[in-house]
């Protein structure tokens, strides 16, 4: 009976997806690329540096930690006998760096950034295109807006429960390796990609085209290159091993390892705080950053989810099954509980 859930589940998902490319392919997206100055280019280019700086960000992450906490801590050594959380680690780092859930949210973003456009150049006339002239400045922009955004896409996903039910994909690690990072259901991580690139409207109004591409394009782009594997290497040690807090950096700044430990660990009281994936800043504007309680060693604090649906079977073929289909068990049973869902930590596991 839960095998044709699942099913349900999924024909439903694979028909909406249907129905999305239909639209996309009606001549929309066609539509959007050339009245969109520039817009295309930057989605190619997201597309195009995000799998090479993905995988400089993993290898650079897995030398670093081995350098600093050295074989027998590093996530190296875990890959050798991995246990089943680690397993489950090293089968999310492979599709994420195929990266599937970025098609699904290019596809989405299009959709999305079109409506928010039309809608932004019909009734509000808001465009931050004529304030930021230059290709360095509109980056900028966006790779802030896209940081605010994606915290509070993590807050929601903390607080409402259907999200909840994909997000806790990522917070059944037992052990933190930094292949965690990657830890996440593919359909969530479409959904995000897909959202983080709304600021894009405020940029690519129709009527106010981006400047041309030139020598100051070329700069950008390997600035913004050089940007993306450095974010991908911090969200990768973010979920090592380093025993750091990376001091006044960390705790302003960018996010540290330690700061993200506490926010996988099982203790209530660091429930619901530093959502921040990149920076510190977001946290400490909006009032969800705690340290460490001084009493506690932050390297050691325990990490995982109370009741854990995850990292049950100990063999490949239980962690494909968990990955594919555990994840949307767990999201369908949210879904099926409606208004007496649950939140983190409380989410009844399936039998
Ligand atoms: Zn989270
Ligand atoms: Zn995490």
């Amino acid at each position: 009976m839960r095998i044709l859930k699942v099913l349900a589940w999924w024909l439903s998902f694979v028909a909406a997806c249907g129905l999305i490319i239909t639209i996309e392919a009606h001549g929309q997206l066609d539509r959007f690329t050339h009245t969109h100055h520039g817009v295309g280019f930057v989605i190619v280019l997201g597309l195009l540096l995000a799998i090479p700086a993905r995988v400089i960000g993993v290898v650079a992450a897995f030398v670093i930690e081995l350098l600093l906490v050295g074989w027998e801590r590093s996530a190296l050594r875990s890959v050798i006998r991995p246990s089943a959380s680690v397993r489950l680690d090293m089968l999310s780092t492979l599709v994420m760096l195929l990266l599937p859930q970025r098609w699904l949210g290019y596809l989405l973003s299009f959709g999305l950034l079109f409506l928010v456009n039309s809608y932004l150049a019909a009734h509000v006339h808001l465009s931050a295109t004529h304030l930021l002239t230059a290709w360095g400045l509109q980056i900028a922009a966006l790779v802030v807006l896209q940081s605010l955004v994606s915290y509070w896409l993590h807050r929601l996903e903390h607080a409402v429960p259907a999200l909840w039910a994909l997000h806790q994909f990522h917070h059944s690690a037992d052990r933190m390796t930094l292949m965690t990072s990657a830890r996440g259901t593919q359909f969530l991580k479409g959904i995000e990609m897909g959202i983080v690139f709304v600021p894009m409207a405020l940029l690519t109004q129709p009527t106010l085209p981006t400047p041309a591409f030139g020598t100051a394009g070329f700069v950008v782009v390997v600035a913004y290159f050089i940007y993306h594997i450095a974010v991908s290497t911090n969200g990768y040690l973010a979920h090592s091993n380093l025993d750091t807090d990376y001091g006044w950096v960390g705790r302003w700044l960018i996010v540290s390892p330690h700061m993200h430990r506490l926010h996988h660990a099982t203790e209530a009281r660091y429930h619901d705080k530093n959502f921040g994936n990149d920076v510190v800043i977001w946290d400490r504007l909006f009032g969800t950053y705690v340290r460490c309680d001084p009493t506690q060693d932050p390297a050691s604090v325990p990490i995982g989810l109370e009741q854990n649906p995850f990292n049950r079977r100990d063999s490949l073929l239980g962690s494909v099954q968990e990955y594919f289909i555990t994840t949307l068990v767990v999201f369908w049973r949210e879904l099926n509980r409606g208004r007496t869902a649950s939140r983190r930590g409380q989410l009844v596991a399936p039998t």
